[in-house]
Formats: C-alpha cells, sequence, structure tokens
C-alpha cells in the first residue's frame, strides 16, 4: 500500500497471490449453483465455522440482512445492541426492507450484553406485543474496540435462545480475530448460533465479499432471500478465489495484527497528551481519547500526519475526541514505531 493507513481494516488490498488467483479461478454461473470456486469457498467456509452450509454475499451489510430478513418476518422484533453495527450502521435496512423492529439493549463495556438484561426484553405472549424472534450478537464488538465474545458467554446466550424458540445470528464480521485472540477454532464461538456472517474484505484481505453460514434449511431460504435483495451472483468465483486464500491463510496470520496494535497501543501510551488504556486492546483496534489541552488542534495533527508522514488516520467522531486506529496486513511492526515517532514530534 501506498500510505500507512489505520483508519479501517477495509482498506486493504488483495495480495498478490489473490491477484493471481483471481486471474485464474475456475467460475461458471452461481444462480445456477455451478461456479466451482463459490461452491469452494460456501463449503469451506461451513466447514471452518462447523455449519452445514454457507452463502456467498457481497458485503457484511448484505450477509446481517439476508439472515435477519431469513429469520424473521414483518413486525417481529430482534434484540440487539444499541452499539451494534446492525443497529447503527447497517441504514435501518432490516426496518425497511424487512419491517423488523429492534429492541436495542445496553452493550457492555466488555462487547458483551448482559443476559439479564436479553432475558427482560424478550417479550411475553400478549396480543398488544410484538413477537421476539432473533437475538444479534457482534463478534468481535466494534464499538468497544474489538473485544471478542467467549465461546463460554456466547453459549449462555445461545441457551437464552433456545429456551425461548428464538433463533441467534452472530455479525461476526471479524470473527476470525477474535478466536485468534482467544486461541479459540472460530467454530467454537460460532457453536450456539444459528447463524453467522463473517467478512472476507476486512483484515483478511479479500477485495468483495463476506460468508453467511447456517443449516442446510437456513441457507436454502437465505438463497432466496439473497436473490431479492438483487445478491444473485454469477462468474463471481473471480472474487471467491481471493476469499478461498483469505480463508486459508490469511486467518492464519492475524495475531500479527494484534500484537502489532498492543505494540502500538503501548507506544502511544508513553505520548503525553494521549489517554489510552493498553490493556484493552485484544485484537487489532485501538481506541484512545486526546486530551483537552492538546497543542494543536486534531484537524492539524490529521493533516499534518498526512503530509509529512504518509499517514491516514480517522475514526474520530460526534464531535468527541475518541480516536480509533486498525492493523491490518499491510501494516508492518516498522510503520507502528513510525506511527509513534511521528506522533511524539507533533505531540511534544
Ligand atoms: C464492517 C462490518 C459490517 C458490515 O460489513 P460491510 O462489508 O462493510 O457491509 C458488519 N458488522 C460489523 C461488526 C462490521 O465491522
Amino acid at each position: 500500500m501506498d500510505t500507512i493507513d489505520l483508519r479501517s481494516d477495509t482498506v486493504t488490498w488483495p495480495t498478490p497471490a489473490m491477484r493471481e488467483a483471481m486471474a485464474n479461478a475456475p467460475v461458471g454461473d452461481d444462480v445456477y449453483g455451478e461456479d466451482p470456486t463459490i461452491n469452494q469457498l460456501e463449503a469451506e467456509a461451513a466447514a471452518m465455522l462447523g455449519k452445514e452450509a454457507g452463502l456467498f454475499v457481497t458485503s457484511g451489510t448484505m450477509g446481517n440482512l439476508t439472515a435477519v430478513l431469513t429469520h424473521c418476518g414483518r413486525g417481529h422484533e430482534m434484540i440487539l445492541g444499541n452499539q451494534a453495527h446492525i443497529f447503527r450502521s447497517e441504514v435501518g435496512s432490516a426496518a425497511a426492507y424487512g419491517g423488523v423492529q429492534p429492541f436495542t439493549i445496553p452493550v457492555q463495556p466488555d462487547g458483551t450484553l448482559d443476559l439479564g438484561d436479553i432475558r427482560a426484553a424478550i417479550r411475553s405472549e400478549n396480543e398488544h406485543f410484538p413477537r421476539t424472534r432473533l437475538i444479534c450478537l457482534e463478534n468481535t464488538q466494534g464499538s468497544t474496540g474489538g473485544m471478542p465474545l467467549t465461546a463460554e458467554y456466547t453459549a449462555q446466550v445461545g441457551d437464552i435462545a433456545r429456551e425461548h424458540g428464538l433463533k441467534l445470528h452472530i455479525d461476526g464480521a471479524r470473527i476470525f480475530n477474535a478466536a485468534a485472540a482467544l486461541h479459540v477454532p472460530a467454530r467454537d464461538l460460532a457453536a450456539p448460533a444459528d447463524s453467522l456472517s463473517f467478512c472476507l474484505s476486512k483484515g483478511l484481505c479479500a477485495p468483495v465479499g463476506s460468508v453467511l453460514v447456517g443449516s442446510h434449511e437456513f441457507i436454502a431460504e437465505a438463497r432466496r432471500t439473497r436473490k431479492s435483495l438483487g445478491g444473485g451472483l454469477r462468474q463471481a468465483g473471480i472474487l471467491a478465489a481471493a476469499g478461498l486464500i483469505a480463508l486459508r491463510e490469511m486467518t492464519q496470520r492475524l495475531g500479527e495484527d494484534h500484537a502489532n496494535a498492543c505494540a502500538l497501543a503501548e507506544g502511544l501510551a508513553t505520548i503525553p497528551y494521549i489517554h489510552i488504556d493498553p490493556t484493552r486492546v485484544c485484537t487489532n483496534m485501538v481506541l484512545f481519547t486526546f486530551a483537552d489541552e492538546l497543542p494543536i488542534s486534531i484537524e492539524e495533527l490529521v493533516t499534518r500526519l498526512k503530509r509529512d508522514y504518509n499517514i491516514v488516520i480517522g475514526g474520530y467522531s460526534n464531535g468527541r475526541t475518541q480516536v480509533r486506529l486498525v492493523t491490518h496486513y499491510w501494516i508492518t511492526r516498522d510503520h507502528v514505531n513510525q506511527v509513534i515517532d511521528a506522533m511524539r514530534t507533533l505531540l511534544p
């Protein structure tokens, strides 16, 4: 990459091996189920997550929306975190296209939803009430800086869902980061879920795509939902070829990104004006705030980082001074040291 871009792991370019695999991928018409590369990707993804079947979709948003629309009907309710990506950052799509009502509960500082809050949100049978159909978890939880949810916690939520005849969907955009951080196979984290969607195009570097996994029956329905959203694909094995490398190889190296995030957090902690707790960094995200008495404005800092050091940062929002830096394949330890040095120079 031509910059040190820490805004997100979505900025990752495909690797040279991916570009080569894409050029040579066997393809077919996937709406006929005839694209061998997509079929391979869906099968391998399902196996890695311990599910029966998979469905290649264009984005994490489409994976989540396809899942919600497949699990729920109009007027049904889904319980999810008030910081959940599905609630905050997917354009209200479940409401817009499915008439699905969100019932939000607070996301705890460790990324979990309180089990008591989940239980309290489940509707009883009453003519006035909507029907609860779905619980959604997010692993890793982006808003808390990429906190991984453990298999034990997820199993407890799965138990609640089953007790009440509900479905459990995991927005596992970064499920392999969670698996790497917790040193468990991703399938352990997915086991209690009826469906899980993960992104190939974030830290795994593929240019496009997510995979939704679940039972044969669920995925057969989800294929229909995806088609209705305009997501029926043709010779998209070109994209799935990169996805296969993402799945086989890039999932195995995420620990490097996590180690770089830790090193970045520890370095930033030594700089005045930066408030950060490095012990909260579990995966590839570093959250920190600037002190109010910053010697230059944040805008000026961002401009000078780009102009003088080729470093791109973003993520501060709501007039607050919180910043999120994300490490990924294209960020090396040397880049991390350059970022720490640049910050130290600009914030003496
Ligand atoms: C990025 C992300 C998504 C959506 O993925 P897109 O491919 O950007 O649509 C969903 N959930 C979480 C937690 C994400 O970080």
